[in-house]
């Protein structure tokens, strides 16, 4: 998942210390596909044993997102990812993994609802 400059902005403050400190210990940047010099270099946080490095669990193996008032704008928006829109099987691996989606909502049903969120500007592409 890419972090735009707001993104960014909010985990540095949140994190504090130097925006270079924090990158260097969260992010994985990388240079913009086709090494096009004209676009900005993609950030996204670091994975560590397959999960974000955010993704913390207590003692007894109950997890959550350590860095939840700052995470990336993306984050706040999941499960209503655009991605679904062109694709069943998304639509299915999310409605799997998410308790929070309405198990009896069709893909049609989802599909309209997210379109109209998104024509009302609640959700972002
Ligand atoms: S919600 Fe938190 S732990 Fe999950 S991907 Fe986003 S930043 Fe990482």
């Amino acid at each position: 998942m890419s972090l735009d400059e707001e993104d960014q902005a909010r985990m540095v403050k949140q994190l504090g210390g130097e925006k270079a400190e924090v990158c260097a210990r969260y992010w994985r940047v990388s240079a913009p596909l086709g090494a096009d010099t004209k676009k900005s270099a993609v950030v996204q946080m670091k994975i560590v044993s397959g999960r974000c490095i955010f993704y913390v669990e207590d003692g007894e193996g109950l997890g959550g997102c350590s860095i939840h008032k700052a995470r990336p704008w993306r984050c706040g928006q999941w499960p209503l990812h655009p991605a679904i829109l062109g694709d069943e099987n998304n639509f299915i691996t999310i409605r799997e993994s998410c308790p929070g989606v309405n198990q009896e909502l069709s893909y049609q049903e989802f599909c309209s609802i997210l379109r109209e969120l998104m024509q009302q500007g609640k959700i972002q592409c």
